[in-house]
């Protein structure tokens, strides 16, 4: 129990750490990202768009940290599943056609939730951004709503690369990932937020047939 609570400590300490750092960078990274949009693409800059889309990046990391260490004030509002999705499709809607990915939503039967709508987009998005992933080639997801059993079910299928099971233990540890440019915080953050809101969270996966990732999240 003493190493257990010695690890604990460092993952604590690592995290305020990380916190403290993306805090830091956060405001620097907004100023030179509003100066070279000031400039413009026209501006002779050469590439703006792989600079703008780096600087993206590294905002998206940022935030990534800063919602892992913040103390969350966590404002529950009742909302439509739906209408979130729609948001977050919108926002991915570019990279998923990029990367040939067709996204489809079917709405079997929708009651409404209570939650904090924010951190729902952030689950949605970071689900969304692993299954697009998981698609190389392109292909499809499907996205399912259904309400029973007092929650709001909702399914991410992907007939992506899946995971083998060693992987699927191991998801949502941080910095648990098979990524090169992955930092395995996605999913921590999910069952996270998931957890914050009473819901539940199961994911099934097969290699070379795709993952299915689907949660419930409380009527009410
Ligand atoms: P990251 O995407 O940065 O690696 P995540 O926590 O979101 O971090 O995911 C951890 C790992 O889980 C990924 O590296 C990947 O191996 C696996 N994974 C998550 N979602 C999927 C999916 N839809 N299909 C296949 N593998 C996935």
């Amino acid at each position: 129990t003493e190493e257990v609570l010695r690890n604990t400590e460092k993952l604590v300490f690592a995290g305020q750490l990380a916190v403290g750092i993306a805090h830091e960078i956060r405001n620097p990274l907004t100023t030179v990202k509003g100066l070279i949009q000031l400039a413009g693409p026209t501006s002779g800059l050469r590439h703006y768009d792989l600079i703008m889309s780096e600087l993206d990046r590294m905002n998206l990391i940022v935030g990534e940290f800063l919602i892992l260490g913040k103390p969350q004030e966590i404002r529950f509002r009742e909302d439509w599943c739906m209408t979130i999705l729609q948001e977050v499709l919108s926002l991915i809607e570019i990279e998923a056609a990029k990367n040939n990915v067709r996204i489809r939503c079917t709405c079997i039967r929708e009651e409404k939730i209570s939650c904090d709508r924010n951190q729902i987009k952030q689950v949605f998005l970071n689900i969304l951004k692993n299954a697009i992933q998981a698609l190389p080639g392109g292909g499809r997801i499907d996205i399912v709503l259904e309400a029973d059993g007092g929650y709001q079910r909702i399914r991410f299928i992907d007939n992506g690369i899946g995971m083998p099971e060693e992987v699927l233990e191991r998801i949502g540890e941080p910095f648990h990932t098979t990524k090169l440019e992955g930092y395995g915080l996605g999913m921590m953050i999910v069952k996270k937020i998931i957890a914050s809101h009473r819901g539940i969270l199961n994911i099934t996966s097969e290699p070379g047939k795709g993952t299915t990732v689907e949660m419930g999240l409380p009527i009410g």
